[in-house]
């Protein structure tokens, strides 16, 4: 009976728990934990998929030292070395850490205690700063804390839903899901997207506001005026708790109807349905995600929303609240930590003189870091322009996830000393690595994370320590000792955590939100055990003492009904906005380019790219447009397309769809130069930032975009890697028994099948069998190993129009026959073999083909659809889009 390891999912800011068990045979599996009160046995797509993920391929398991093999004791006296050789000749703001949402609480908190607590400087910045700190902004201007008022069970209970930059189908699924049983449940709710897309989300809305990027200020501040001279307005919560109405009232009110409709691009009609729900449905959670905090005005739009439930009294209470969700699965234990440049740990502030000396008299620290340090912008500024001497990467891949990524590649390039802790040896970041470190993966390391609703889950180890791979917080804290600094002789990540419950609780007299001093004492037997849990958690308080012994028991605790809000005063404060102007296009760069994740991908690709299940939802970089841009601009369907800002190009495939509005583009994050040859996407976005919490604006970007000509296109299913760099354009992905590739080449090679060989590793001997059509330009080649396919090509002078399942179908079926042999050449399935399409449901690999066939039979709904092909059945995370072909069929049948 293999043992199961209750722990948590290392994606998305939902922080679903999962259970995990592994095999006499070494082989994992997961499923979700009914008992964790995120997802109560759920998980997506990416959930479901996460034992796909957890092999050895492409890990780095040693230390290496200018890409050579070292010892840590080497590898970290150099670190070591390396840094206290720059702070002594530079000072300590010429070090800087550059770490991850990804890491776990307890890596985080080493981080930043050595950081600011022994080096001195608050040089150290995450990924979280490109997620959520507008978030973090708007709700320290509002609440004096950064709180998150509210609990998931909020989504539920509430009788309005809005949700306001946020794909949540796709980027907090399980959350998305139980939206949607809530809503099924009680018909009667009503869900409001905002969204310049009309995303798999919009399949629950009742109303979907297609606004302008960046329109949101003014659309909420619009709302408020509303409010305030509605029955709506809470004026007696007002006066008891709040600052600032009269001003941000005044603010609101001096925006005419008309500047509201230009500058949120809405009808009227759309806008007056919009207040007059939130005006007459008391029970009103506002959730919003990358879409708000990822703008020039993201702070402001957080506070443009939270005032809108401060003047209504909507706070705090069930179903009612603003409510911030978190991209990352540990954004939010970052948070907690300190782990931003302009925070302190637990929640303290770095500019006050008192929380300053709190935390460094319960670290005994030597120094203490006295101002803000760099935010990511600004760092990996600094690093370009030298005042960087030293820098550690950790668990993030800033070539392609920070803006104006190729300046960022070259500032890394350039800078004298890179540390890159890492779990894959091959990254666009770990090649520019000096000392490559090798980490633990999930499953391997052992700690906490915090999710959106503030509740802390453990994440367990269940596998071995891959070669010699240690934990973060190992690496900084030997580090550390050999830098000379005492205070962190950690034995486990127990110990640390024990630390950090002991800090939120030290001289907290309720004046700090974020209190878990009850689990200031924990020792390992607790900490192994420790069921999820909801903070604050303050010492002596006995119902987090009963709760948390309960497994399956959420310790919900709500913010601010009454008040207590965390400025010195206890009140809130309004924040008296402008409404920005939001067009950046000009007539060199006339799109607006949206950027964002899809449904089956997580960050850089480097998980979910080893699952061939996720790679095949979306399996190459894309560019939705709207019919009329595309036609305008001589783009056709599923032709390859140029994306150019001031800062970079990409090369994508070119998706023309009436889901996006005209004038507006949309490309993932995901893609990278490990899976295409130029789609890194965020080397377009500009380094703008807002100003208050120096996040960047990735949905508001000028591009131009073109339509790129090849002479030759081809398509490839190989059953080895395939090296890609032969071609001009290539996007590849992980398929069942191999990989699949899409490519595109300038000039015809001389010799096709020396290229395949080349490519393909295929050995000298094996002769393939194929056509070359002289008047079409179409070649196929396929190279066998006696019954098995090792690759095949197709190559057109158009883009390629072979069924790509059923040819990647092919490298895991038998080719004895002879006549299944040339069918892979004529490029068609047999009657005896369909080709399923597009995969749509990746838990069951069923294809869009299979969906139509089953909606011609008959089945016209979801469920109907799921009993018929097995689809969307499992994790669900297809359901929206299956509802989407239903609908787009049965318009299709009724237009016949
Ligand atoms: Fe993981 Fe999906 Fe749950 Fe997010 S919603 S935590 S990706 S299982």
């Amino acid at each position: 009976m293999p043992t199961e390891t209750k722990t948590t999912c290392p994606y998305c800011g939902v922080g679903c728990g999962v259970i995990a068990a592994v095999a006499d045979s070494g082989a994992a599996t997961v499923k979700g934990d009914t008992e964790h009160p995120a997802n109560f046995g759920r998980l997506c797509s990416k959930g479901s998929a996460l034992a796909e993920t957890i092999d050895l391929d492409g890990r780095v398991l040693h230390p290496e030292i200018h890409g050579q093999r070292a010892s840590w004791d080497d590898a970290l006296d150099l670190v070591a070395r390396k840094f206290s050789q720059a702070v002594a000749e530079h000072g300590p703001d010429s070090v800087a850490f550059y770490v991850s949402g990804q890491l776990l609480t307890e890596d985080y908190y080493v981080a930043n205690k050595l950081m600011k607590g022994f080096i001195g400087s608050a040089n150290i910045d995450t990924n979280s700063r490109l997620c959520m700190s507008s978030s973090v902004a708007g709700h320290r201007r509002a609440f004096g804390s950064d709180t998150v008022p509210g609990t998931y069970e909020d989504l539920e209970l509430a009788d309005l839903v809005i949700l306001t930059g946020s794909n949540l189908a796709w980027c907090h699924p399980v959350i998305y899901q139980r939206l949607a049983a809530a809503k099924a449940a009680r018909p009667a709710m009503k869900i409001v997207v905002i969204d310049p897309r009309r995303t798999m989300t919009c399949d629950i809305a009742d109303l979907h506001l297609p606004i302008q990027p960046d329109g949101d200020v003014a659309l909420f501040m619009g709302l408020l005026a509303h409010l305030a001279e509605s029955a709506a307005i809470d004026q007696a919560y007002i006066a008891a708790h709040t600052q600032g109405f009269a001003e941000a009232f005044a603010a609101a009110f001096a925006l005419s109807f008309d500047e509201l409709m230009d500058r949120t691009g809405l009808p009227a009609m759309q806008i007056r349905e919009f207040f007059r729900l939130f005006e007459t449905m008391e029970k009103v959670v506002t959730c919003y995600s990358q879409g708000v905090n990822q703008s020039s005005s993201g702070t402001d739009k957080v506070n443009a929303i939270i005032n809108c439930h401060l003047a209504t009294g909507r706070i705090g209470r069930p179903g009612m609240g603003p409510f911030s969700l978190t991209g990352q699965p540990n954004a939010m234990g970052g948070r907690e930590v300190g782990g931003l440049a302009n925070m302190l740990a637990a929640h303290m502030a770095i500019e006050n003189a008192n929380d300053r000396d709190r935390v460094q008299r319960f670290w005994a620290s030597p120094t203490m870091a006295e101002k803000p340090g760099l935010k990511a912008v600004d760092m990996f500024r600094a690093v370009a322009d030298g005042h960087i001497k030293a820098l550690w990467i950790m668990a993030t891949n800033p070539v392609v996830s920070m803006p104006d990524g190729d300046a960022v590649e070259a500032a890394i390039k350039a800078c004298p000393f890179v540390v890159v802790s890492d779990i894959l040896l091959e990254t666009d970041t770990a090649r520019h690595a000096q000392v490559l470190l090798p980490s633990l993966g999930w499953g391997e390391k052992d700690g906490t994370v915090t999710n959106s609703e503030r509740r802390i889950s453990r994440q367990r180890r269940f596998l071995p320590t891959p070669g010699n791979a240690r934990a973060d917080w190992w690496q900084m804290a030997v580090v550390a000792r050999k830098m000379g600094f005492s205070g962190f002789d950690y034995q486990s990540p127990a110990d640390i955590f024990a630390e950090h419950a002991a800090l939120s609780g030290f001289e907290n007299d309720g004046g700090r939100d974020f209190d878990i001093g009850a689990l200031a004492g924990i020792d390992e037997e607790i900490y192994d055990a420790l069921p999820p849990f909801q903070w604050p958690a303050p010492s002596g308080n006995p119902a987090f003492e009963e709760d948390n012994h309960r497994p399956g028991k959420s310790h919900a605790k709500r913010f601010f009904a009454d008040g207590g809000f965390y400025h010195p005063d206890r009140k809130a404060r309004f924040v008296a906005l402008q409404a920005p102007a939001t067009n950046r296009t000009d007539k060199d760069f006339p799109l607006t380019l949206n950027t964002g994740r899809i449904r089956d991908h997580w960050h850089t690709m480097t998980r979910t790219g080893k699952s061939a299940r996720l790679s095949g939802h979306i399996a190459e970089p894309f560019a939705e447009i709207h019919p009329r841009d595309a036609a305008r601009l001589g783009i056709r369907e599923a032709t390859l397309v140029e994306l150019e800002s001031p800062y970079g190009t990409a090369i994508v495939r070119a998706l023309v769809t009436e889901r996006q509005a005209p004038g507006n583009v949309f490309a993932p994050m995901h893609w990278n130069d490990q899976f295409a040859a130029k789609a890194r996407i965020s080397a377009l976005v500009a380094p703008l930032t807002d100003p208050v919490s120096g996040q960047p604006a990735s949905k508001n970007v000028a591009i131009a975009a073109r339509p790129v000509e090849f002479a030759f296109y081809g398509f490839a299913a190989t059953s080895a890697k395939p090296l890609a760099q032969a071609a001009d354009y290539w996007a590849t992905a992980k398929a069942d028994g191999g990989w699949r590739i899409e490519l595109a080449f300038r000039h015809a090679p001389g010799d096709w099948m020396a290229w395949c060989r080349q490519a393909f590793a295929i050995r000298a001997g094996v002769e393939p069998i194929g056509y070359a059509d002289r008047q079409s330009g179409d070649i196929r080649l396929a190279f066998f190993d006696g019954a098995r396919l090792l690759a095949v090509l197709f190559l057109a002078r158009t883009p390629v129009a072979v069924a790509r399942n059923w040819a990647i179908s092919q490298l895991t079926a038998d080719h004895s026959d002879l006549g299944r042999r040339f069918a892979i050449v004529a490029g068609r399935p047999g009657a005896d073999q369909p080709d399923p399409g597009a995969t749509v449901c990746s838990c069951f690999s069923v294809g869009v083909n299979s969906i139509v066939a089953a909606i011609r039979q008959g089945c016209h709904s979801v469920a109907a659809v799921g009993r018929n092909t097995n689809a969307g059945t499992n994790c669900g995370s297809c359901r929206a889009e299956i509802k989407g072909i239903i609908d787009g069929c049965l318009a299709q049948q009724a237009a016949e």
